[in-house]
């Protein structure tokens, strides 16, 4: 079995070299040929003397995800299912905006919290991603949209670990790969673009703290522990005033940064101007301690299991006065990608049914997805 290059960050590349008897310097050249140039083909690598090509061929591959679908939304947004082997797909979703083109990725095949609001979370755990399936999102998405755009310039300017999964429950598969994203070598993002968010794994927070301290997001969605417990399911292991000691903490990793506080607006669930009030005290006391943050409202992305129901838009606003007059800033997200369920939560929500899925590709396949554009692709192309 040949080892798959994407596995790898900078470090581990340089150790393969050295097991190859090459010099550590060859790992940044192959680095920089994958990464840089989306080379998948070590011919194509045409200053490595052509033994060592050959060599490497013989020990080596660059195996990205196989794609099923391309979804294009009429705003922009692209969103592409990657299949991951026994059944399971996960999700990519690129959102372009005047300054930036984010990129959200999965970390999991489904997720083991189970929020109640969020339909990755009814599907259930199947598997961690390894890095190499983490990375050729990035890798895949960013040298598919030069070709597509026709530009020779970087056009993914930020990353958000927001797909699919819990990204601090697949630790030690995600650092790598955050590696890769932040390695001048590689995509050379800096740690202000790269933003893990989660639903509150404490103990690793701290870890990434040390390891990697790119920007944080936490997805809150409650003012106090009774609600938060019933929606986020993990607060009962870590309960929000442990949650908010973390962030603190995180934060002496990285000074001058806020951390992002996500907050699905749930109609009639954790949208009154009490939650709001409920929030402003708790932020106040924590803020004492050194934490400051910001707030992003999200719309709830409905779907049909989830029983809930998408907070009315002047019940969002209301809300976000009320933290904004307590100087908490705050925004609300706009839904992106809305005709092709790119949206948060949204994300690979028909793969539970594999029949349903089976049958909308098939109607995909005959174009019958108004307005959508939809590309099927072949398991091999891209
Ligand atoms: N597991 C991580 C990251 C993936 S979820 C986390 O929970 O933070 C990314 C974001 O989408 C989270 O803030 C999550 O709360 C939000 N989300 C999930 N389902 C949603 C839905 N149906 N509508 C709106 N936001 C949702
Ligand atoms: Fe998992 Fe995040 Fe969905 Fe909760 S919101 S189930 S943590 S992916």
């Amino acid at each position: 079995m040949t080892t798959n290059l994407l596995d790898f960050d900078l470090e581990g590349m340089a150790a393969f070299c050295e097991q190859l008897g090459q010099k550590r310097f060859r790992a940044t050249q192959l680095f920089r040929w994958i990464h840089q140039k989306g080379a998948s083909d070590f011919e194509q690598m045409t200053d490595l003397a052509k033994a060592l090509r050959e060599k490497l061929a013989l020990s080596a591959r660059i195996t990205g995800l196989k794609v099923v679908s391309r979804h294009d939304s009429t705003d922009g947004t692209i969103k592409w299912l990657f299949d991951v082997g026994a059944g399971d797909v996960i999700e990519t979703v690129f959102i372009p905006e005047s300054d930036r083109g984010t990129l959200c990725i999965s970390s999991q095949a489904g997720c083991a919290v189970g929020c109640r609001f969020c339909s990755t979370g009814h599907q259930g755990f199947s598997r961690n991603l390894t890095t190499g399936e983490i990375i050729s999102q990035l890798w895949f998405a960013e040298h598919f949209l030069r070709k597509h755009l026709g530009r020779d310039e970087r056009i993914i300017s930020n990353v958000v670990m927001m797909g699919m999964g819990e990204p601090l429950q697949n630790y030690s598969q995600l650092l790598p790969a955050l590696k890769v994203m932040l390695d001048d070598h590689g995509y050379g993002l800096s740690r202000r673009r790269v933003t893990v968010s989660t639903s509150g794994v404490v103990p690793m927070i701290d870890r990434l703290a040390r390891d990697c301290p790119v920007a944080l997001a936490v997805s809150l969605h409650a003012p106090h522990d009774a609600l938060r417990s019933d929606l986020v399911p993990l607060n009962k292991k870590y309960p929000i005033a442990e949650l908010l000691e973390a962030c603190t903490r995180y934060q002496s990793a990285a000074p001058r940064d806020f951390i992002t506080f996500e907050y699905c607006m749930l109609d009639g669930v954790n949208d009154q101007p009490e939650h709001a009030r409920q929030l402003v005290a708790l932020m106040k006391t924590h803020a004492a301690n050194g934490l400051s943050c910001k707030f992003n409202l999200i719309p709830f992305n409905p779907f049909p299991a989830s029983g809930l129901v998408r907070s009315q838009m002047p019940q969002v606003m209301a809300f976000a006065r009320i933290l904004m007059d307590a100087g908490i800033v705050t925004t609300v997200r706009k839904t992106r990608g809305d005709d092709i369920d790119a949206a948060c939560g949204q994300l690979a929500g028909d793969v539970q049914d594999r029949t349903g899925v089976d049958q909308r590709m098939a109607a995909q396949r005959q174009g019958m997805l108004g307005g959508i554009k939809v590309v099927v692709l072949n398991k091999d192309s891209a």
